[in-house]
């Protein structure tokens, strides 16, 4: 079984956020603890009532992402860090994949697709 297949599917049930490993994944991206904190994000309030601190971490991530047939420049929307985004991409990649910040002068849906 070729190596990037085994780590897709050790990843496959690993949370991206939290890093933890969970039976199910809400939307298959997120475990159950953090789509219902992502859920009080949206709605602005918490169970007791007050501003969720996630709100604050929640950023945008861009990164440049290799998978040996294209490089693209890919926006990751409210994620707490960059592993998040760098784990979501890993989780769907069928070969190798190669990340990186992607250069400034680079837009934002950037595609270069690579001779094989
Ligand atoms: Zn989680």
């Amino acid at each position: 079984m070729p190596v990037a297949t085994v780590t897709a599917d050790a990843l496959s049930c690993i949370c991206p956020r939290c890093t933890r490993e969970a039976s199910r994944l809400i939307k298959g991206r997120l475990c159950v603890s953090c789509y219902n904190r992502e859920r009080e994000v949206e709605r602005g309030r918490n169970a007791k009532g007050t501003t969720p601190r996630l709100g604050a971490r929640l950023h945008r991530e861009v990164l440049a992402v290799n998978d040996g047939t294209a490089v693209r420049v890919e926006v990751f929307e409210h994620v707490t860090s960059r592993v998040e985004a760098l784990i979501t991409v890993a989780k769907r990649a069928t070969g190798a994949v190669v990340f990186s910040r992607p250069r400034p002068e680079l837009p934002v849906g950037y595609q270069m697709e690579l001779a094989l």
